[in-house]
């Protein structure tokens, strides 16, 4: 039996039972550097979020769980406006807030452009927002852990062709080749299908469901001062001395909106709207199940033994510093810990999930009592 020994930190993330719930998130912060996930999963720590750059994300996924709540059967226009109203209501402070009111503008041009680019569906849709549960097992015995157990929440899953497919939404301010080849390194979409596949859903592939985010601005117009100079400098261009420039006024929230509606019918360049679908190797999934017990059993060690060693190759990844690196650079030292981040229990999401359904979507495997902490190596 594995015991936790008195420098093992005290972990607060949710159980189920005896077992200790793991998200692809938590998951995948240990596989990267396990000291960041000892800040951020056992200490709690984390830097302040900002709450604009992830408001627009999860507006847009909250409106499409709307939309393909809502049976395809319902009147067409019912079904956008109470779309628009689930986005109106999550921008409520849009006539305060210029960024808000951007994003509003954003988000329901979005929806609008999708929901006339996607009347119908080549697809039945068979479950939306799925959470679950599922074991993790060793794959040379097929065991099931008794230390873990696996969550998440999958977008939905659709019947495509008498064939089942996760669902994934995505949205994107770039689409290209690049993006398009980085799908198929989407480990957690790999794992959630694999999760599915546990739960008795036989998931053949993934249909990516990306919508376009514009860059567009609404145009500011010109000030008096600026108007003038721009004026003089095409006056003096003139042989006349003269010129009829005008001064550029802000553009209305009409005008904009009729631009942004422009940008989201477009079909030039593949438009602002993609399916692509990724079908999932046995292979792949296979070396996936590996792949995760080996990151729980090197987990297990680092929290048996206090031991959470620095990976100091992964602090620039993503074109961007590790928001734990000043922590890290100064020693752990407990003023820069102070002043920059604040203290938030993890797995938000999953605590809300195991609270207001219990154990959702117990797969296979979870209550057959197999033997104690088959997959602790000590
Ligand atoms: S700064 Fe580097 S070593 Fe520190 S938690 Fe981040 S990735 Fe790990």
């Amino acid at each position: 039996m594995h015991t936790i020994t008195n420098d093992t930190p005290a972990e607060t993330s949710p159980a189920i039972g005896n077992r200790q719930v793991l998200t692809y998130s938590a998951l995948n912060t240990f596989r990267n550097c396990p000291r960041k996930y000892k800040h951020r999963y056992v200490d709690h720590i984390r830097r302040p979020q900002r709450p604009d750059a992830l408001a627009f994300g999860s507006v847009i996924h909250g409106a499409l769980e709307r939309w393909y709540t809502l049976s395809p059967s319902t009147d067409p226009t019912a079904r956008l406006f109470s779309t628009l109203d689930y986005i109106d209501g999550d921008f409520n402070n849009r006539a305060a807030d210029p960024v808000q009111r951007h994003q509003h503008h954003l988000a329901r041009a979005m929806f609008e452009g999708y929901a006339a680019r996607y009347p119908k569906e080549e697809f039945e849709v068979v479950e939306v927002e799925k959470e679950f549960l599922c074991p993790i097992r060793n794959p040379d015995t097929g065991r099931v852990s008794q230390t873990f157990v696996m969550a998440g929440k999958a977008d939905g899953i659709v019947k495509l062709n008498g064939e089942l497919y996760l669902l994934e939404h995505k949205t994107a301010s770039v689409l290209d080749s690049n993006y398009l080849d980085k799908l198929w390194t989407d480990t957690q979409i790999a794992l959630y299908s694999h999760c599915l596949r546990e739960l008795g859903y036989p998931i053949v592939g993934v249909i990516y469901n990306v919508l376009l985010k514009t860059r567009l601005q609404q145009k500011a117009g010109e000030t008096e001062v600026e108007y003038e100079q721009r004026r003089a400098a095409l006056a003096a261009k003139n042989k006349s001395g003269k010129s009829t420039a005008k001064r550029q006024l802000p553009e209305t929230d009409d005008e904009f909106r009729a631009r942004l509606a422009d940008w989201y019918a477009k079909t030039d360049s593949g438009g602002a709207f993609h399916r692509e679908v990724v079908f999932l190797s046995e292979d792949r999934m296979n070396l996936l199940t590996e792949e995760v017990w080996e990151v729980t059993q090197q987990y297990l060690d680092a929290r048996r033994r206090g031991k959470w060693l620095l990976n100091t190759s992964n602090c620039f990844s993503y074109q961007r510093p590790c928001p734990y690196l000043p922590y890290c650079q100064s020693g752990f030292n407990p003023n820069v810990r102070d002043n920059l981040f604040e203290s938030v229990a993890p797995h938000e999401e999953l605590i809300e999930l195991t609270s207001s359904i219990g154990t959702p979507g117990l797969a296979p495997g979870l209550t057959d009592g197999l033997d104690d902490d088959i997959d602790s190596p000590f």
